[in-house]
This record gives C-alpha cells, sequence and structure tokens, in this order.
C-alpha cells in the first residue's frame, strides 16, 4: 500500500476548500472542523492526490464515486450532528463521508451494495482511531433492523423514493437526509423528521446529482 503522508500542502488546501464552504453557505462549526481535519486524498487514487481538494466528486472503484465535498458537507449539516448520534449511512463509497460523520462523534453503521467498495472496508485507515464505524455490504433499501432504531439516517444515492423500511428504522424525535429523484438527473435533497407522534415532517432543499441507489447487492 503507498504510503500516505497528509502534507503543509494537503492540510493548506483543506483550509481553502473550507472557506470555499463558507461563501457556499455551510456555517456549521463541527461540520467545517471535520472537513478541515479529514485528509479527503487519503480516500482517493494517488493520481488524485493534487486535486483532492477541489469541489468536485471523483470516480472511485466500481464506477461509483466520492461525493463532492459541498454535498458532504450540506448532507452533514442537515442531519444536524451531535457526539454520540447513531447513524446509519446507505453508500459507504469511499468511506469520506462515514469519516466525516466519525470525526463528528458519531456511531456509524455504513451499508455498500458493491462488494468491490466493500471489500476495502477492511483496511480502513481510521479503523483505532474511530472504533465506532462499522461496515456492512448489502442492500441499503433494507436497512440494518438488527440495530435500529436510528438517530440519523443518511442515503448518499440517488432514491427513487423514501425507502419505507428505512423510514421505520428511524428513531421518534430522528432526522433522515435523502436525495430523491426529481427527474432522470437531478435529486431533490429532502429532510424528514419523524416528529414524537411518528408523523412526518418534510423540508425540501436544493437539487443535486448523485450516482442511483440500486437494489440487491453486486457480488462481481
Ligand atoms: N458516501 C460515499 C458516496 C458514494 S456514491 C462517499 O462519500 O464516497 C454512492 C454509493 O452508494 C456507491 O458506492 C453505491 O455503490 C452505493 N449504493 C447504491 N445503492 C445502494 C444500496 N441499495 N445499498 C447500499 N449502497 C448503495
Amino acid at each position: 500500500m503507498r504510503k500516505l503522508e497528509d502534507a503543509y500542502l494537503h492540510k493548506g488546501l483543506r483550509r481553502q476548500l473550507v472557506e470555499l464552504l463558507k461563501t457556499k453557505g455551510i456555517t456549521d462549526a463541527a461540520v467545517l472542523e471535520a472537513i478541515n481535519t479529514i485528509p479527503r486524498h487519503f480516500f482517493l487514487d494517488s493520481a488524485f492526490d493534487k486535486i483532492a481538494y477541489e469541489d468536485r466528486a471523483f470516480p472511485i472503484a466500481a464506477n461509483q464515486t466520492i461525493s463532492q465535498p459541498y454535498t458532504v458537507a450540506y448532507q452533514t449539516q442537515l442531519l444536524q450532528i451531535k457526539p454520540g448520534d447513531k447513524v446509519l449511512e446507505i453508500g459507504t463509497g469511499s468511506m469520506y463521508q462515514t469519516t466525516i460523520l466519525a470525526a463528528m462523534g458519531a456511531k456509524v453503521y455504513t451499508i455498500e451494495r458493491q462488494i468491490e467498495l466493500s471489500n476495502k472496508t477492511s483496511g480502513y485507515l481510521f479503523k483505532d482511531k474511530f472504533p465506532e464505524v462499522h461496515f456492512f455490504f448489502g442492500d441499503g433499501f433494507e436497512g440494518l433492523p438488527e440495530i435500529a432504531p436510528f438517530d440519523k439516517i443518511l442515503i448518499t444515492a440517488a432514491a427513487p423514493n423514501v425507502p419505507e423500511k428505512l423510514w421505520q428504522q428511524l428513531k421518534l424525535g430522528g432526522l433522515m437526509v435523502i436525495p430523491v429523484d426529481e427527474s432522470e438527473t437531478a435529486q431533490r435533497m429532502l429532510r424528514l423528521t419523524k416528529k414524537k407522534d411518528g408523523k412526518e415532517k418534510r423540508e425540501s432543499f436544493e437539487e443535486f446529482s448523485f450516482v442511483p441507489m440500486l437494489t440487491g447487492k453486486s457480488e462481481k
């Protein structure tokens, strides 16, 4: 495995990224601090080392992508993460978003459906630093009923709708952040609150573009 180094250059680029995210409307200090702390280039192929802190999505294995930093920051801010929150993430991908949540003190349960990506989680670089991160290979539409309920649920792929099973696995008072298909290429970011009486409060935010949330597992 290549030697991973977090050089002054990377730290400087991260600070610039944080400033950019502030101008784009990210205000949650804990989110900005996590972005400033976690080396995004560790989650990318070394070919991307110099551009890892541009506010762009990049390809990872299995034809998937690491989300754009703005998207990661936006979704995380909507989740209002507090230390100790039990969070379900659908779409582990590069493990970058997972690590941002962990850096904010969340206990993270994250599911990936692509075996190639899931296999990489055994080499998770922050295993010792964040022992409260748990990886699962499976279909995120099913969630993790054996571990539910969750304080927060985050979907990081384009969902066709709000999966009923995931809604069931949200605590009363909990939040779900989910990009739901609005057209073939765009999703509307939604935040659903499960009110104390179990009813849904739905808030609508900006449009984004994610890779699709697919059913079943991919074993090749
Ligand atoms: N959070 C990731 C984003 C990766 S892109 C990151 O920060 O890098 C979305 C990911 O969701 C892809 O890896 C894709 O394989 C995964 N995915 C899509 N549908 C899924 C499902 N039903 N269950 C679990 N993962 C899914």
